[in-house]
């Protein structure tokens, strides 16, 4: 296979305009983005016919389709390498597996994935054609990967014992999702790039980036977040958060309460005698947000929103979520659609008791509270009964976080 196509398309990526040109490259000229050289070069081209354009897999390995490859302009190749290498960059095939996407998922994943690089590939006008964006998909914008495939996906978590298979079509191949495909080498293939080699090529491209945006005077965008994440590394709390939710709404769930609100369809049969129903009512979940100054509100709204989306996706509506903003008094106890509606209200000293004993006040009880604090707070002795607990820690940095009780589930949400 000719690869000169290839090699033109990765230099038309990295090569500067000619000086007078002005300092944003026009359609047609070369994108000035020097720093994807590393992970361009690091790419394994693997001709194949399996897949209808280019695919990835998590070691680097590019699927290419000769037929393809050999009608297609430089510019539609670069797109298309553009788009793939950030998959990789972004690490979408492991971040995929933690939050268990599986093959009846992936499309969603994909959509979400790829929805966040329409976002990188914009000022450089470079995103493909048929790609779809935020807006495209009816997603809010400047969101995570995570959070588009929450409201995406709307389906019961997967437990993550199998992920199953995909078809050379379907998405832009492992590479993206973590999920193997039939035309893929085994990963123990000799060709391919191991996690440190992975890991080594995106804090290069990261430090790369940062320069060369410094010296373009570029504004911080979606790849800006991302070499901050990189070169700055904490662990990403957005899946901990959602997973920790969706954990105790499972649980709850999971304990069926018997109501006899709907007779089970033997009751006509036993006369006289009315037999529980198996209808299981929705966990009613409660949220308490401190609002004392101390609270970072930028932080808290993606704390909240994070829970928001997982609540949406596990099905759990607006109308059984009940939100408290609280500090040393609460302030507002308002039902809201979405936590992100939460007026937030307040200022001065926490105390958050006064709003966990408002939300186990609440009739009928719920069966999940939510804290969202930076911990400075005091706390009862015991856990409130028959419910769970899960505390957002909201902050800076870790040696900056206070203890939370023992009977609590912690996630500490920082800042990246
Ligand atoms: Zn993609």
């Amino acid at each position: 296979m000719d690869l000169t196509k290839l090699s033109a398309a990765k230099l038309w990526l990295i090569s500067s305009p000619p000086p007078d040109a002005s300092r944003r490259p026009d359609a047609s000229g070369p994108r000035d983005l020097p720093y994807l050289a590393t992970a361009l070069y690091a790419l394994i081209p693997i001709p194949s016919d399996a897949v209808p354009t280019m695919s990835i897999d998590e070691r680097w390995r590019l699927y290419l389709n000769p037929g393809w490859y050999a009608t297609v302009d430089i510019s539609d190749v670069a797109r298309e390498l553009a788009h793939l290498v950030w998959h990789l960059l972004a690490d979408h095939a492991d971040r995929a597996r933690s939050l268990n996407v599986d093959s009846h998922s992936a499309e969603h994943w994909h959509h979400a994935a790829d929805a966040t690089i329409a976002a990188t590939l914009k000022p450089d006008r470079l995103t493909p054609t048929e790609m779809k964006d935020a807006r495209a998909l009816h997603l809010p914008p400047d969101r995570s990967a995570e959070e588009y495939y929450a409201i995406l996906s709307k389906l019961p978590p997967n437990d993550g014992s199998s992920v199953g298979t995909l078809d050379p079509d379907d998405g832009c191949g492992s590479g993206a999702d973590g999920i193997p495909r039939s035309h893929e080498l085994p990963p123990e293939a000799e060709a391919g790039l191991d996690l440190t080699e992975a890991r080594e090529i995106r804090r290069r491209v990261a430090i790369d980036y940062r320069e060369h945006s410094a010296q373009r005077g570029d504004a911080p965008g979606e790849a800006w977040r991302w070499a901050g994440r990189i070169l700055e590394p904490t662990i990403a709390w957005e899946p901990l958060l959602s997973q920790a939710v969706r954990r105790a709404v499972d649980w709850a769930a999971g304990r069926g309460d018997y109501t006899y609100s709907k007779p089970s369809r033997r009751a006509s049969s036993v006369k006289g005698i009315v037999l529980p129903g198996m209808h299981r009512p929705v966990p009613r979940v409660a949220m308490v947000v401190d609002t004392s100054a101390s609270v970072d509100d930028h932080l808290l709204a993606r704390a909240l929103g994070e829970v928001d989306g997982a609540l949406k996706a596990l099905g759990v509506a607006g109308g059984d979520v009940t939100v408290y903003s609280c500090d040393s008094a609460v302030h507002t106890v308002q039902r809201v659609r979405r936590a992100r509606d939460t007026t937030l209200a307040g200022g001065g000293g926490t105390d958050l008791r006064v709003g966990m004993a408002a939300a186990q006040a609440q009739r009928p009880r719920p069966d999940v509270i939510v804290v969202f604090t930076d911990g400075e707070t005091p706390w009862t002795p015991h856990a409130p009964p028959g419910c769970s607990v899960i505390v957002a820690l909201v902050g800076r940095d870790r040696t900056s976080l206070p203890p939370t009780p023992p009977w609590a589930i912690r996630v500490e949400c920082l800042l990246e």
